[in-house]
């Protein structure tokens, strides 16, 4: 889609696409061109280059670090990371728990996470999600008691189990949802806790998903003492803060720039794949119809969150309607992964025989589609499931 920018704009693209191309870690992109897996300190590598230059966190207010972008910089700031298909900064810290710091966390809370967050010091994990509280989250039944210590200063106890939580294993801290009134209404007895991982009692132990990857994980809590300090705003009101923070769990769920990105990649691969009856498989009418079905809802998708973009701009929030684009933007990442895997075929699985290192069996672009597609069946689920986005919908937008 071409959309016209003011020239102040298209000089920001400018400055943004030359820093890129200047301060991506070398290493990290010799990594991602060889498919390798990345860990902590590859996606820490790039947090650190950002916040060198002060754009990691472009959202925060600016006197904590914030860049004061308009709603259009921030958009193309996306799309210029995308085209260099640049590894995401890892949202628990910056973009889930820092905002609800500024809105509830105290004085001295600010000053003691904020800065470490900002310089990529600190990894952070959300702990909302147990086995029998995942949609139903007010369900929750990880239980945290306050307990007097010998010394006669009070902690919380906390007991229980969490699942889905995400690179844990490289966790330094977690926020968590826990239940400190049992007796209460589900959603009234809830309190939002900070827990440093590495007290005892705390457990992290992978699970290991479809596409043979270590992303998440089950945290359990056993007799873990956390000081009083460290609960986000007043003791069972936590809900309030939960839901704050998904609002901004959501925001980006669209993922429009990356969706371009893959589409681009997507007509690469099936301009050099040969098709059954001969000739690229670009030139099959079946394939090049669904290419084309996919790049219609994208750039729909793409108006939808311009519009919502100049709502913004104008001071409206994002409401009820980010659920549209939660929608319509994982079924678009799930669909590119489709399409990918349908072009390259049995091509797709990697070598993960010993010594192979994920080797593509098949040409280059072929590697890890497989795994990828596996592994996207995710975003239906997470950030609140596709079927509960229709439930808010129905509700909030439609009023039923
Ligand atoms: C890759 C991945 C990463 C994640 N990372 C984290 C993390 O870091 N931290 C964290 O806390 N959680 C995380 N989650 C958990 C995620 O938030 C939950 O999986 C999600 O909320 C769904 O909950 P559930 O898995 O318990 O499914 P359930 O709630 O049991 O749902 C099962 C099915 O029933 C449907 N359903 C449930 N209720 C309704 C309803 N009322 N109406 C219609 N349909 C319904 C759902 O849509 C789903 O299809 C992650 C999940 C995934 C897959």
């Amino acid at each position: 889609m071409n959309l016209d920018f003011s020239p102040e704009d298209e000089a920001f693209r400018l400055e943004a696409r030359a820093f890129l191309a200047e301060a991506y870690p070398t290493e990290l992109r010799a990594r991602q061109e060889r498919g390798e897996t990345l860990g902590r300190e590859d996606f820490l590598s790039w947090h650190h280059a950002l916040a060198k230059k002060g754009w990691v966190a472009p959202s925060w207010p600016v006197e904590f670090g914030g860049t004061g972008w308009t709603p259009t910089q921030k958009y193309i700031w996306k799309d210029e990371l995308a085209r260099i298909d640049a590894v995401r900064i890892m949202p628990f810290g910056v973009t889930m728990l820092a905002p609800v710091l500024f809105m509830f966390g105290t004085e001295a809370q600010k000053q003691r996470f904020l800065p470490p967050i900002y310089r990529g010091e600190e990894w952070w994990c959300q702990g909302y999600s147990e086995p029998g509280a995942g949609s139903d989250l007010a369900n929750l039944r990880t239980r945290a008691e306050r307990i007097k210590g010998e010394d006669g200063a009070e902690y919380y106890l906390v007991n229980g189990q969490k699942t889905w939580t995400t690179y844990a294993q490289y966790a330094d801290w977690g926020f968590f949802l826990v239940r400190t009134d049992p007796d209460a209404k589900p959603q009234a007895g809830i309190s939002f806790l900070l827990i440093d991982m590495k007290t005892p009692g705390v457990t992290v132990r992978p699970i290991v998903t479809l596409d043979g990857g270590r992303e998440v994980n089950d945290v359990f809590l056993d007799n873990v003492k956390v000081p009083i300090e460290n609960r986000v705003f007043e003791e069972n009101q936590g809900w309030t803060v939960a839901k704050a923070l998904l609002t901004h769990e959501r925001t980006d769920i669209a993922g429009v720039a990356n969706s371009k990105r893959a589409l681009e990649k997507l007509k690469a691969i099936a301009a050099a794949e040969p098709s059954d009856a001969g000739g690229p498989l670009l030139g099959d009418a079946q394939f090049r119809r669904k290419i084309a079905e996919l790049e219609i809802d994208l750039t729909a998708l793409e108006y939808t969150e311009l519009r919502m973009l100049a709502e913004e701009s104008r001071g409206k929030g994002p409401g009820a309607e980010s659920s549209i684009l939660k929608i319509k933007g994982s079924e678009i990442q799930q669909r590119l992964t489709e399409l990918a895997l349908e072009a390259v075929g049995a091509n797709g699985a990697a070598d993960r025989s010993e010594g192979a290192h994920n080797q593509p069996v098949g040409p280059d672009y072929a590697r890890d589609r497989a795994a990828l597609y596996f592994n996207t069946r995710k975003t239906t689920i997470y950030g609140g499931s596709n079927e509960i986005q229709r439930n808010i919908i129905a509700k909030a937008v439609l009023g039923l």
